[in-house]
């Protein structure tokens, strides 16, 4: 039998295509690069540097998946940079892993640009040779100790946090957790002063039962910076459909991560593997709220295969072309739909 086509999918399916003509050219891809604004929602820059090349500053960074050249030459000229605390320092010794690994970045990070206003956004779109960078902080662990710490985050250019890395800490369940405890009391004051403060929250790692939680407390912007989807490889990092509805339902955006760990078993983190995961959230909800959130640094340089960086935003935009996406849902999947999250959030 065939597939019963409602107007639903009907509608989907002209977001999707547009004016799709078929096979993608180099010309249909050099097409928009002269304005061209990719945007990457979560890379591990920062501890990428940290590991492999803590004396070079980012100016002169020139091996590893994200480098300013590559961001250039790429179009992806604003990228998310995670400042990533590891969970073997929650507790005591997070406050001082935290400032450790901010000073780090913002001593290596001159000369880039880092993002705190929404009009600073504009500015990045009109002038194509400026690369600039947001941060996210992932694993809040040391907030418990001074929760009015979250305060200053916005004006050091964070705009966003994501509660947990893996393990449950003293906010939240990460999803690695066996048992879920649920948001701790400093965890749902957090939330209250993430709201009173315009930070948005990330669900990226936290554990489904304090997602649903979260979903009933708190009001402000939300989405998922990196991440796979359940329906195609299902492991507790990842999120189902169902989690992607709540999130549109409240205009958040999820970005798709290259990491081949979330993509599946046998994985390698190639295009196909990635738009697949993509693709299954298009094909449900159309192109305006999924994006990038490639996490190149957090899973180790690699050097086969287009995946080894930003140029994979490059190969990723070719197969969407390939699979009948038009022009103006690629655009939106690989830039405009994390700009348009930033606007309202900033
Ligand atoms: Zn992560």
């Amino acid at each position: 039998m065939g597939k019963i086509i409602t107007s639903i999918d009907q509608d989907l399916l002209a977001e999707i295509e547009g004016s799709a003509k078929g096979k993608a050219t180099d010309e249909d891809l050099d097409h928009h690069k002269a304005q061209r604004l990719w945007i990457d929602g979560h890379v591990d820059l920062p501890y990428f540097m940290k590991k492999y090349y803590p004396e070079v500053a980012i100016k002169d960074l020139q091996e590893g998946p994200v480098t300013l050249e590559k961001a250039v030459s790429t179009g992806v000229r604003l990228f998310v940079s995670a400042i990533y605390c590891q969970d073997e320092f929650n507790g005591q010794a997070s406050q001082l892993h935290f400032e450790e690994n901010l000073a780090f970045t913002l001593n290596h990070y001159k000369g880039l640009h880092i993002i705190r206003h929404r009009q600073e956004l504009e500015e990045l779109r009109n002038d194509t040779q400026s690369v600039a960078t947001l941060f996210l902080l992932e694993n809040a662990d040391f907030l418990a100790d001074d929760l009015s710490r979250a305060e200053e985050l916005r004006s050091e250019g964070f705009f966003a946090i994501g509660l947990t890395h893996r393990n449950t800490n003293r906010l939240a369940d990460g999803d690695a957790a066996d048992i879920a405890q649920g948001l701790s009391k400093e965890g749902k004051e957090l939330l209250s002063i993430m709201m009173d403060h315009g930070l948005a929250l990330d669900i990226s790692h936290l554990h489904p039962k304090c997602f649903w939680q979260v979903l009933d407390s708190y009001e402000g912007p939300i989405f998922c910076s990196h991440t796979g989807l359940s329906e195609k490889y299902e492991i507790p990092r990842n999120i189902t459909l169902a989690q992607c509805k709540e999130l549109f339902d409240r205009q958040g955006v999820v970005g798709i991560s290259f990491n081949p760990e979330l993509l599946g078993p046998e994985c390698k983190g190639e295009a196909e593997e990635i738009f697949a995961h993509l693709d299954t959230v298009v094909q449900r909800f159309g192109p305006r709220h999924v994006a990038i959130g490639s996490d190149l640094g957090g899973f180790g340089p690699r050097s086969d295969g287009p995946f080894c960086g930003l140029e994979g935003f490059e190969a990723l935009a070719r197969i969407m072309l390939d699979h009948g996406y038009g022009d103006s849902a690629t655009e939106k999947i690989l830039g405009l739909n994390w700009l348009a999250f930033f606007e309202k959030v900033l």
